[in-house]
């Protein structure tokens, strides 16, 4: 699943082409994604309007129009947003096209169909349902220790559950959480309200780190997930424990445990994470 860097990656590969193109039309497969696709609204709001910037708040693509109209994309589990020449064939699972001028056509790929593909006015992107309910982006001056410390000491959940709630911090998921746990030191079961000032100011260092790591090696892509340009990225090979169960922890040699937790795996190290 996408997280920050794959998404923040997105926008990186998608501005260069986008920004200052006209669309020209929008077409879709009329199959849902996590919600219905509004295809008449989104045509109104993109044709012949300009991309004049890409944004990404959390895991939330924003491509801002002409037209004061924002496409606000998610991309779920399995969606890409790719450009391609408008002669490529559309490969299966394409459930909308935005036709730009210059022949190039940006195209949204979802087998599993959990994106989120939604039109707003700018003015009203703040309320919206899906912003509206953010946490601060772990990436923004927002995100201080002492913002990530208070919001610990709030609530008394375990520690990946809590870095998972998009509330909290928006962008997270599970291979960023476990990674930062790891990099902090903490066990994925700890209580938040336990954990001291010190804890949390190493856990947000860890955050930023293993996002920043992530964003440089251009993205995690275990199976779907590739950029704007079709490019996968290779930080898969730089986890310390995500997806590594059974192999040696990367410090201390231990092997990497993992545990369900809320129905997703998480893993970690018995031994480095306290
Ligand atoms: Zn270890």
């Amino acid at each position: 699943m996408p997280e920050l860097p794959e998404v923040e990656n997105v926008a990186r590969t998608l501005r260069p082409r986008l920004v200052g193109t006209r669309v020209l039309g929008v077409e879709a497969s009329g199959l849902p994604l996590r919600r219905p696709v509004d295809l008449a609204r989104l045509r109104a709001a993109c044709k012949n309007a300009r991309v004049t910037s890409v944004r990404r708040v959390g895991k939330y693509l924003l491509l801002e129009l002409s037209s004061e109209k924002v496409v606000l994309a998610h991309l779920g589990m399995s969606g890409r947003l790719v450009f391609a020449a408008s002669s490529e064939p559309r490969r299966p699972h394409t459930h909308a096209l935005f036709a730009l001028e210059g022949g190039l056509d940006l195209r949204y790929v979802d087998p599993r169909r959990f994106g989120v593909l939604r039109v707003y006015d700018l003015a009203q992107l703040e309320a919206s349902p899906e912003l509206s309910v953010l946490g601060v982006d772990p990436l923004e001056d927002g995100f201080s220790a002492d913002y990530l410390h208070e919001a610990l000491a709030g609530t008394r959940r375990e520690l990946k559950g809590f870095l998972l709630d998009q509330g909290c911090i928006a962008g997270l998921g599970n291979i960023y959480a476990c990674e930062a746990m790891f990099l902090a030191g903490v066990a994925p079961r700890r209580r938040t309200n336990r954990l001291s000032r010190n804890r949390a100011v190493d856990l947000h260092r860890a955050i930023r780190s293993v996002l920043e790591t992530g964003i440089a090696n251009r993205g995690t892509s275990f199976s779907d997930y590739v950029d704007a340009d079709g490019e996968a990225g290779s930080n898969q090979d730089a986890l310390w424990v995500y997806g590594r169960e059974g192999e040696p922890c990367r410090t201390c040699k231990s092997l990497i445990k993992r545990v369900v937790q809320g129905a997703r795996s998480t893993f970690y190290c018995p031994r480095c994470q306290r």
